[in-house]
This record gives structure tokens, sequence and C-alpha cells, in this order.
């Protein structure tokens, strides 16, 4: 289950995922702007897409816009939503439902991220049931958990997050791939990234409650990211732990550069 490293070198055999959360930010017409420079930027820069998947999460309203440019242009970048309705189709006014994400080619759908959890009330069972209609629509859940400031001084850093994880896993058929976004809330915004080490011990600990739960080989076969005040200059110390996969970045995923050298981090920083 552990992952091997040489010398700086991954062989977890796991495809580092750099996915941007761009949050309630960038209007549809902002958005095919910005993916298309984001494409070009990266393709200039010989940008492997293969090595490095690269993911972006607008808002609802321009996953169309992005989805058409995208086809239209077979740029080597995927999307999804920062959110999914837990409800099939029917009279659930405001909510969107996996199924017209999954018409929309949307590859991922993030899942109880810490704003949804502490600004719109999504409980563990609420994020259960999205993870459930999203993987029924064929979409790929990115599941986000993290402890709060508090958490952490109570419970120490894994234990909320392993809990919140716990949470969703019955609710993922065998098989089914997923992600797993740690996302120290505290970390979120602040300019203030866990360590490293802080996240090693975090993604490990998730790795093994998802070997616990789903076996050894869904366990090997899980990426799992870190979130929280990611930029191009830290995210490197992150890609060197064994059991980080990826980042889910927030506010550095506006910046078309700033998201690029995130993307780049084996080239410009000699990982
Ligand atoms: C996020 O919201 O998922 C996030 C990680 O934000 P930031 O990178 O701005 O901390």
């Amino acid at each position: 289950m552990a992952s091997v490293t040489t010398g700086q070198v991954q062989q977890s055999g796991r495809t580092p995922l750099i996915a941007g959360n761009w949050k309630m930010n960038f209007d549809h017409l902002q958005a095919i702007a910005f993916v298309q420079k984001l494409a070009w930027s990266l393709k200039d820069a010989g940008h492997d897409f293969g090595a490095v998947e690269v993911a972006v999460f607008p808002p609802f309203t321009d996953l169309r816009s992005v989805q058409t440019l995208v086809s239209a242009d077979k740029l080597p970048i995927v999307y999804g939503s920062q959110d999914v309705s837990q409800y099939a189709p029917g009279a659930y006014t405001g909510d969107i439902a996996a199924a017209f994400l999954a018409q929309l080619d949307c590859t991922y759908a993030i899942i109880g991220h810490s704003e949804r959890r502490t600004l719109f009330g999504d409980t563990d069972e609420i994020v259960a049931a999205k993870t459930a209609a999203a993987v029924a629509s064929g979409l790929t859940p990115l599941i986000c958990v993290g402890e709060t400031a508090d958490d952490l001084e109570q419970h120490g850093a894994s234990a909320v997050p392993v809990a919140q994880l716990n949470a969703v896993l019955d609710a993922i058929p065998a098989g089914t791939d997923f992600v797993v976004a740690y996302e120290p809330v505290w970390a979120i915004g602040s300019g203030q990234a866990a360590t490293p080490d802080q996240a090693q011990q975090v993604a490990a600990a998730l790795r093994t409650a998802i070997a616990d739960r789903k076996g050894d080989e869904a366990a090997s076969a899980t990426r799992i990211l870190y979130g929280g005040s990611v930029k191009a200059e830290n995210i490197a110390g992150f890609m060197r732990q064994p059991d980080v996969d990826g980042a889910l970045v927030g506010g550095a995923s506006l910046d078309v550069d700033g998201f690029s050298a995130i993307v780049r981090y084996q080239k410009h920083v000699g990982v």
C-alpha cells in the first residue's frame, strides 16, 4: 500500500493532479479567456499533461462555455463542478443534478469543501449522499476533508479528516475511482499552509483508512491531494511527500502564470 520514494521521484504509479478551485470567481467569458490562456501557456512550456493532470473547477454557470471551448479546441484540460446535488432531477429549486454535470462532460465534482460544510450546512451525511449521486452519474468525486484549528488543538491533525472520510467511503462502490483532498480549514485562504510533513502524516492516515475499508488496491490507486494556501513557492515540498499526489488550489488558481507554475512544479523547482 505504501508509496515508494526513490530519491525525489515518486514511484506510486498515481498520476499527480493539480486542481484549481475557482470558488465564486470568473463569469463565463472570463472562464473562456482563462482556460484558453492556461492551455496555451502550458503548451508553450511543453507541459506533459499525461504526467501531471490539470483540472479547473469553474462556477456552474461557466461549465457549458468551458465544455464548448475544451471540446472545440481539444484542450488537454479537464474540469468539474464545485458541488453537486444529492438528489436526482426533480423539484429541488436551485440545485444542480449530477446527471446534468455529466452531460457537460465534467470529469470531477468537488464534494464537501469546507466552505460548503461551514457556510451551507453540508453534513457528513449530505457529503455521502452527494458522493453517491456523483458516482451514480459517472462523475469522479473529489472529496474534501480537513480539521479546523480547534479540531487540531483538541484531536490532533488526522482524527477529523479520517472521520469525515470514513463517513463517505461506504457511499463509494468497490472499484470506483475517487480523489481525496486533505484541506486543513485553518490553512485555506489564510496564507499559512501546513508543512509538507503535516500534509504527509494526514495523507498517510487517510490512505490507511481507505485500505481498511476498501482494501490495499484501492488505497494504493486513490489520489490524495493537499490543499490550503498552495502556491508556486511551496508546491514542491508537498509533491515530494510519498502520499501526496497533487494539490487543490484556491486563490493561486485564479492567476494563469501562478497556476501554470504550480502545474509545472517538476520543471521550475527541479523535483
Ligand atoms: C480551497 O479553497 O480549496 C483552497 C485550498 O484555497 P486556498 O488555496 O486559497 O487556500
